[in-house]
């Protein structure tokens, strides 16, 4: 499927990276988000300018949605104007964004009913990985619609793994984002001991990347916890809705969490501070207010 036509729906953090990287494997993008300044900026990677839903979707062989959360995918799939009433000529949709399993499931049982086939493939690796085209994809649905997809996924991630049904995807997605939620706070909780004590944080985090509590979290969002830089890669709000759905999910199955009860009040006390956008790596702000301490 080399230089085909792919329709892209969200052009933010992530979605902005991942077209540059279609353009570049030779794909010809049709460009379409609710904010005209980031089709501007995907025109300028390259990308033609979709006005509407539909334009992205005319004559592609798949659609790209990569949007905030559930309601946004709903809402371009099943609403006016939608990809259900205007598919792509390919008759596939592949879903990235990380919204809930089930919503998926009852939208791929929508769509099959009008010959459309809807992958789910959300990712992880941050915004750097979408930079560099080397996300992990975990995707659901049917094989033979997933193998369609794979040369487009393939301009975006490295690791790309076809992990079951329609809504495994977004199951496997959920439990990476529990580990990145508790991953965080181990390592907030770690370092806010570790400068009660006087212990030199930098110091402390390099010895801890040559040993068994060595992990992505403390290596690649360490330095900013350490140095109190707030910035967004991935937005605490954003953290909170993968949260939400992790327990939707959990209640779902009556699976007790409690690591997840712990760290979204944590993220929760976050955003009632005002911190919702900062990046997630902020939650430390809320060890700097328990322990009256300041990062950076
Ligand atoms: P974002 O908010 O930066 O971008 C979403 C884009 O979708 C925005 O440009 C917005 O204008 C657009 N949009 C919203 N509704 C729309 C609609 N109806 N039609 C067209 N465009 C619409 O979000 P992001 O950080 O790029 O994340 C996108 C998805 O990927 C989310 O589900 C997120 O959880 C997931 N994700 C993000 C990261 C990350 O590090 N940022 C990592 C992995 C997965």
């Amino acid at each position: 499927m080399s230089g085909v036509v792919v329709g892209f729906i969200g052009l933010g953090t992530m979605g902005r990276e991942m077209v540059r990287n279609l353009v570049k494997a030779g794909h010809t993008i049709q460009a379409f988000d609710v904010v005209p300044a980031a089709v501007e900026e995907a025109v300028a990677s390259g990308a033609r300018a979709a006005r509407s839903i539909a334009e992205a979707a005319s004559g592609a062989a798949v659609v790209v949605t990569m949007l905030p959360d559930t309601p946004d995918v709903e809402g371009v799939i099943l609403g006016e104007g939608g990809l259900r009433a205007n598919p792509p000529a390919g008759r596939l949709i592949v879903d990235m964004s990380t919204i809930s399993p089930q919503a998926v499931r009852s939208l791929s049982a929508t769509l099959a009913a009008e010959g459309i086939d809807l992958i789910d493939a959300p990712v992880s690796g941050g915004p750097q990985g979408a930079k560099s085209g080397t996300l992990t994809i975990m995707a659901g649905g049917e094989a033979g619609a997933f193998a369609r997809a794979r040369p487009v996924l393939a301009a975006m991630g490295t690791t790309i793994n076809h992990v079951g049904d329609s809504g495994a995807g977004q199951t496997v997605k959920l439990c990476n984002q529990l580990m990145v939620g508790i991953n965080i706070q181990s390592v907030c909780e770690a370092l806010a001991l570790a400068r009660a004590s006087g212990v030199n944080l930098e110091q402390m985090r390099e010895v801890l990347l040559g040993g068994s509590a060595a992990s992505w979290m403390l290596d690649r969002l360490g330095p900013a916890m350490i140095a109190g830089d707030t910035d967004a890669g991935f937005r605490i709000d954003l953290q909170l809705k993968d949260l939400r759905l992790v327990g939707e999910l959990a209640t779902s199955l009556a699976v007790p969490l409690p690591g997840l009860a712990l760290v979204s009040a944590q993220y929760l006390d976050a955003k009632a501070h005002g911190e919702g956008s900062n990046g997630n790596q902020a939650l430390f702000k809320v060890y700097d207010r328990m322990t009256n301490q300041r990062s950076g």
